[in-house]
């Protein structure tokens, strides 16, 4: 490929390529409650988007998520970082309540190092229900925090608790911006949801957008490393599997480092008077 193929080769791979950044007037809104904006609005313009991850365990959050999460802190905006439940039965050699333990203080210092916020909710590893108790209280998550993003699993996934926190998170989403749906604080309308790219959830995962890391590269690493599993402790070579997917997604996108998300199907319909 000559330079000048090479060229637009990139420029059009970048076509999908997104800062997160919440647009200005004419973002336009969800016509109905609780549900998300199609994808014919570009978000060109104005401030940074508070963005939170949503994830079943801090290392979904972190590793697959957290990358998304510095970036939006690094340009102004808030980062959360939520997950369901400590993975405390994620070691074998540590018994969980030592390691869930662990799994807290990891996060609470990662997300510290990328200047988010950890929150957790106490389920249990393994046995995060997919119950309306479970998406209320993330709907309060998410009316208190007002995110303009969130990131969350994709459900092609092995993991049980992967695939309930999509469904938790997806219908928290809805009750979130739902007038009529009272709790403690007002509504709040999310107007972007992206599903992470996890070597967990890989099953049909296809993504369409490519979010350039590589100014925050570094630190997210440095916040990824405070969690023991990162070094492969627990049998998955996560820093090896993470640190090469971001070269990689790079290549495809024309950055140096990148993350690749999926949107919902609904998110990218556009509409058009004239093509
Ligand atoms: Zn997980």
């Amino acid at each position: 490929m000559d330079e000048s193929t090479r060229r637009t080769f990139l420029k059009d791979l970048s076509l999908g390529a997104a800062a997160f950044s919440v647009a200005g007037d004419q973002e336009k809104q969800s016509a109905m409650p609780g549900r998300p904006s199609s994808g014919d609005v570009e978000t060109k313009v104005a401030a940074p988007a508070n963005v939170t991850a949503i994830a079943a365990h801090p290392g979904d959050a972190f590793f697959a998520m957290g990358a998304s999460v510095a970036l939006s802190v690094h340009l102004g905006g808030q980062g959360v970082l939520l997950s369901l439940s400590l993975g405390e039965k994620g070691s074998s050699t540590i018994e969980p309540a030592r390691y869930g333990a662990l799994q807290r203080e990891a996060a609470q210092s990662a997300a510290r190092h990328l200047g988010a916020q950890a929150e957790f909710l106490s389920y249990r590893d393994g046995e995060i229900p997919a119950s309306d108790e479970a998406k209320l209280a993330v709907c309060d998550l998410i009316r208190q925090y007002k995110p303009a993003v969130i990131l969350t699993h994709w459900r092609g996934s092995w993991h049980k608790d992967h695939l309930a926190c999509y469904e938790i998170v997806t219908d928290a989403i809805f009750y979130a911006g739902l007038p009529t749906l009272i709790r403690e604080l007002p509504a709040h309308n999310v107007p972007k949801l992206y599903f992470a790219d996890n070597w967990e959830d890989a099953t049909g995962f296809a993504p369409d957008t490519y979010l350039d890391i590589t100014q925050i590269f570094d630190g997210w690493l440095e916040a990824c490393a405070l969690f023991p599993m990162w070094r492969g402790e627990n049998g998955f070579r996560y820093d090896d599997y993470y640190r090469s997917l971001a070269v990689q997604r790079g290549c495809l996108s024309g950055f140096a480092h990148a993350v690749a998300l999926m949107s919902p199907p609904e998110q990218l319909v556009r509409h058009l008077q004239r093509l």
